[in-house]
């Protein structure tokens, strides 16, 4: 259920309407708007009851039913387009934003590796207009005798990338023992595409407050992901990025199936920022650049992109790495195609700067 509040409700009203929902036994999230606060009420089963006796109290205009069953991530419950911001809690030189107008580009290799890899990249994809460093330290790998990750000094590695550059990192968490060690690290947690329906794991994330990239997993709908979603926010954390990552269809062209539809379908559907991997979705590097570019065209907020200075070197997912001149290539024409649909490309402004 959503409390829509008078434009010119006072303070003391929304408070009030906060308290008697919280009297009746449910959670009230109160939403500021840019006309109106609107509070969405969740944390009953089905109808409220007293629903009536709500909707007279002072301020309250209406009271909307929300018939999806995920509402904190709705659109329904916020209209407004909710926009992402990196660095704050951690403190980097070039905080970057995901979900306003620019289109923000995240980039980086698939996992650390050593010190000069994850610099010798990081630095080429700043240059390059990434706004974002990636960079996996605990990897999950299909196969158990495949490369995991440099764990803890992946993570150190990550932190130098950051301060050499002054850009935020995102880094996966893949369980809730290594959640304070990555929280020390991380300006944004990667929860992947196997661990998206990791219910224990999206509530610890919530409790978190920090920024959280949610990658659809690959046999999940998008009513699944934003269901995932709904845990994150329903523990208090309203920092949530959408990624679509290709799911697993019939066809065995691709590593996977990108599925460009989700992006403006989940646009419709929530107000969290929603952006595509090119990378995991294709598997192949010849085939990300012509992805990324159709999904900065279908109106996604963002791309995730994995580049490496030596892919045939990798230690994983060599096959799809883009080398930093494709990568570069590549934001140019991106540039040109968000311009197209009135959108900028976000840039590393300050961090460029002499
Ligand atoms: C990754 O980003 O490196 C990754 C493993 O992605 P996904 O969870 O989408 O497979
Ligand atoms: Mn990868």
């Amino acid at each position: 259920m959503l409390i829509v509040m008078d434009a010119h409700a006072t303070a003391a009203q929304i408070a009030h309407v906060c308290q008697a929902v919280g009297e009746l036994g449910y959670s009230a999230h109160p939403m500021p708007g840019p006309t109106r606060t609107a509070i969405g009420i969740t944390g009953n089963q089905g109808p409220i009851a007293d629903a009536g006796r709500i909707a007279r109290l002072p301020g309250v205009r209406e009271i909307i039913r929300v018939t999806a069953p995920y509402k904190l991530v709705s659109r329904e419950f916020r209209e407004a387009d909710t926009v992402v911001r990196l660095g704050a809690e951690l403190g980097v030189a070039t905080p970057a934003e995901i979900g306003g107008a620019a289109v923000a580009v995240i980039a980086g290799p698939c996992t650390v590796e050593s010190r000069e890899q994850m610099l010798e990249v990081a630095h080429a994809v700043r240059q390059a207009g990434a706004v974002m460093l990636r960079g996996g330290a605990y990897k999950p790998r299909t196969s158990p005798y495949a490369f995991q990750g440099l764990g803890a000094e992946g993570l150190q590695l990550l932190a130098e990338a950051r301060e050499a550059t002054g850009l935020p990192v995102v880094t996966e968490i893949m369980d809730t023992e290594t959640l304070p060690l990555v929280l020390s690290y991380a300006d944004m947690l990667q929860v992947g595409a196997r661990n998206m329906q990791n219910y224990p794991l999206l509530r610890a994330v919530g409790r978190s407050g920090r920024p959280v990239l949610l990658k659809r997993g690959f046999a999940a709908t998008v009513k699944d992901l934003l269901l995932a979603a709904e845990y994150i926010l329903a523990e208090g954390n309203p920092n949530v990025v959408l990624c679509e990552r290709g799911i697993r269809t019939f066809d065995d062209g691709a590593r996977f199936t990108l599925d460009l539809h989700a992006v403006p379908l989940i646009k419709q559907l929530s107000h969290l920022p929603v952006i595509v991997d090119p990378s995991h979705a294709s598997g192949r590097a010849d085939r990300v650049v012509p992805l990324a570019r159709a999904a900065v065209a279908a109106g996604a907020d963002g791309l995730i992109v994995e580049v490496h200075h030596a892919p045939a070197f990798a230690a994983c997912d060599g096959e799809q790495a883009l080398t930093p001149p494709t990568f570069a290539a590549m934001m140019g024409q991106v540039e040109r195609i968000a311009a197209a649909i009135d959108r900028p490309i976000a840039t590393p402004a300050a961090a460029l700067a002499p």
